[in-house]
């Protein structure tokens, strides 16, 4: 069989790219249904994308890469796509835009997308082999028990990174860039929870509390959750990309500057009052607990000098916490790294080492923070490609 395109992997770069790759494209992928992500992202509503999406917002070894792709299909643009075939949507925070109802439906618009393009789409099908004779690609795929040839002028691979194996991630589109001669970037598990030896944090799961979180010279103002195995939450995922084995994260536990004030303040009106009920009117109950013994929270507030009570918030913003690791990929929502960008066009995310071969979506070393730039990334780098395919003549 005789295709133009063929798209390796029905996540969400591929099938926007399916949608929009012109005629004659087939898209398949191993599991048994396309864009599982989009399905459980999100809590089920799938943060598609972010409204202050910029490239300042992704980590990648040439942090100028994603520029050209992200200008050119903005987050405006996919937000007029869903409008316009009717999924209603919302912001919950910091410009994240989730859909109202079920993430399926983006899901739904995309196989009517497909259709229309007349693009098809094969699942339960898994590449065996890849060559290219110097015109075309010729694919070898397993479907049904069967193997079946495909020759092809373009292949895209938008297999995705590593994160969730058990949801199908495998590590075959950093296979296939090395076999055409591309560098890989060092690839690890991020925005991932932090766990710790000895669950140090056990008594105080479920507690959550704006922070700052700084690790590897970046902070985000966000909350932290403890949990059973470590920490979790929306700042310590965001951190999660900077940190590197060993290091010690910082929590700051007071980032808006106000305890000192508030402990002078109450040691006037209640001094007869013990430090910790008071502290514990302002921070979790439970964490205060936690934090009794380490920082000595002991006698009345009116026993504390303004130097201790300075040196009490000065240790409660600046947490020294050293993680034992994290979750790994077995929860990390992206995988960090991947597909070097040095040989890949910014402007079309085609090989510089194969025509008609394209990288898009998580592959590539090019990941974005928490809050809907992943998706955004998968969005703008399927319509590089597919656009370049469009307007090349085969
Ligand atoms: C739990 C969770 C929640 C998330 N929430 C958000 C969010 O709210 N907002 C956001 O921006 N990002 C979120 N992300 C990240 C986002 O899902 C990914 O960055 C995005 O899906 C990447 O798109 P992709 O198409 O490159 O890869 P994927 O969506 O992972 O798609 C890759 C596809 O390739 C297929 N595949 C893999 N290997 C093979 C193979 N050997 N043969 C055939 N097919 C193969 C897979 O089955 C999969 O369908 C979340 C991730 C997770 C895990």
């Amino acid at each position: 069989m005789r295709v133009n395109t063929l798209i390796l992997g029905a996540g969400a770069a591929g099938l926007m790219c399916a949608a929009n790759a012109g005629p004659n494209t087939l898209i398949i992928d191993h599991a048994k249904k396309a864009g599982e992500k989009i399905r459980i992202s999100g809590g089920g509503r799938c943060n598609f994308t972010n409204m202050y999406c910029d490239p300042g917002n992704f980590i990648s070894e040439n942090k100028h890469f994603s520029k050209s792709a992200l200008s050119r299909y903005t987050q405006w643009d996919f937000v007029d796509l869903i409008a316009s075939h009717g999924i209603a949507y919302h912001e919950k925070t910091l410009g994240q835009l989730f859909c109202d109802g079920k993430a399926t439906q983006l899901i739904e618009m995309f196989h009517g997308l497909l259709a229309q393009a007349g693009a098809q789409l094969w699942l339960q099908t898994s590449l065996a082999d890849l060559t290219h004779d110097g015109s075309n690609f010729t694919a070898t795929l397993e479907r049904d028990g069967q193997r079946k040839t495909i020759t092809a002028s373009n292949v895209v691979v938008a297999t995705g990174g590593k994160s969730i194996p058990k949801m199908g991630a495998s590590g075959i589109g950093y296979d296939i860039a090395a076999q055409f001669g591309h560098r890989l970037t060092e690839t690890r598990p991020a925005l991932v929870p932090f766990t710790f030896s000895d669950a140090p944090f056990a008594p105080m799961s479920g507690t959550a509390l704006p922070t700052r979180a700084t690790a590897g010279g970046v902070s985000f103002d966000e909350a932290t959750l403890f949990t059973h195995r470590g920490l979790s939450g929306p700042a310590m995922l965001q951190i999660s990309s900077y940190w590197r084995e060993g290091e010690e994260i910082i929590l700051n536990l007071d980032p808006d500057n106000t305890l000192l004030k508030a402990l002078r303040t109450q040691r006037q009106t209640s001094g007869r009052k013990q430090l910790t009920t008071e502290l514990a009117r302002l921070l979790p109950a439970k964490l205060v607990d936690h934090l009794t013994v380490e920082l000595a929270l002991t006698g009345n507030l009116a026993d504390q000098s303004d130097a201790r009570l300075t040196e009490i918030t000065d240790a409660l913003q600046a947490w020294h916490l050293k993680p034992t690791g994290t979750e790994g990929y077995r929860t990390a929502e992206v995988t960090l790294g991947g597909v070097a960008t040095d040989k890949l066009s910014s402007q079309s995310m085609m090989s510089a080492h194969q025509h008609g071969l394209y990288f898009i979506g998580e592959c590539v070393d090019v990941t974005g923070w928490l809050g809907g730039f992943n998706f955004q990334w998968a969005w703008a780098s399927a319509m590089a490609a597919a656009r370049h395919i469009t307007a090349v003549k085969q």
